[in-house]
């Protein structure tokens, strides 16, 4: 059987990153636009977003069976794991951000910035100090597709932090026309967020200085998408970015280049490395779930 290709690389370094022989696999099949892929070591389980179909679903990597794990879920979209091992979900219709806690029960970790209704979270991720990120696009409130047509009550597409001791949201950064995926590098010292928004800094991925009171300086140019936009990405061990877009996974070393491809035969939303050690990369890609399994290692519980 002859197999369409499934790795392109454009650096040597990416040869370390491969395995030639560890196909993409398809998961599943049955959603209408897949994102918020997170591995939950506990349950053994990939949960993801069915944004249209306002559901999240759950693969059992024991059964490799797929249920339905909420439904309705206030249109879902990114997720990530806390440091407690919780689910962090954001809500389109819910305008928010939530948590999934121990006991079952869903708390509001964020749904207002003074005073103003958020536009839709987007994407979210959880520093190793508990503070909570997330991107607040309007892609929720424009029709009823993916949540419920709305108003911006902010009118700016913010990047966001909530403080873990008070829980109070600040604003990190408005410079990105439609901030999108958001993901930090091992030693947090450096936050990356891709903007999918019409603006100059479409398709691009930009780079910030994390500072030490929870603010952002720079946000220089990272990488730019040559296939469509990046939407939600990861980080490995080594400080490598895994991106979605257009036609599969993008590479990139922390100095830019990008190494390669990981090529899906879907639009790729988000991605997230999973298996009990976290060297299976998970690929939302549209209709479908996709995995992959590399010679690398997810970086932290993100
Ligand atoms: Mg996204």
């Amino acid at each position: 059987m002859t197999r369409p290709q499934e790795f392109l690389v454009l650096d040597d370094r990416f040869k370390t990153c491969i395995k030639p022989t560890a196909h993409v696999e398809k998961l599943y099949e049955g959603t209408r636009w897949a994102e918020g892929t997170v591995y939950i070591p506990a349950m053994r389980s990939l949960i993801w977003s069915d944004i249209p179909n306002d559901r999240l679903l759950r693969w059992d990597e024991t059964s490799g069976v797929t249920g339905v794990f909420r439904s309705p879920a206030g249109h879902p979209n990114g997720n990530t794991i806390d440091r407690q091992g919780r689910l962090v979900t954001c809500e389109h219709s819910g305008r928010r951000v939530s948590r999934t806690e121990h006991d079952g029960t869903i708390t509001t970790i964020a749904d207002r910035y003074q005073g103003k209704r958020l536009n839709s979270p987007n994407d979210v991720v959880v520093k190793s100090d508990n503070s909570v990120w997330f991107t607040d696009p309007p892609y929720g409130i424009i029709s009823d597709y993916e949540g419920i047509q709305g108003e911006s009550e902010l009118g700016v597409n913010h990047v966001f932090r909530v403080d873990p001791v008070i829980g109070e949201v600040r604003s990190v950064t408005t410079a990105l026309d439609r901030p999108n995926g958001l993901a930090f590098s091992p030693d947090e010292r450096r936050l990356y967020i891709s903007d999918t928004g019409s603006g100059p800094t479409r398709g691009q991925m930009l780079v910030f200085d994390v500072n030490d009171d929870g603010t952002l300086s720079g946000g220089d140019l990272f990488a730019k998408c040559d296939a469509g936009v990046f939407d939600g990405f990861r980080v490995d061990t080594a400080g490598r970015i895994w991106a979605s877009a257009q036609d599969g996974v993008h590479c990139f070393d922390p100095d830019g280049t990008l190494l390669g491809k990981v090529l899906v035969p879907e639009v790729v939303a988000n991605v997230a490395f999973g298996g009990p050690r976290r060297n299976r990369l998970f690929m939302a890609g549209t209709t479908s779930l996709y995995a992959v399994f590399l010679p690398v290692n997810g970086d932290k519980l993100v």
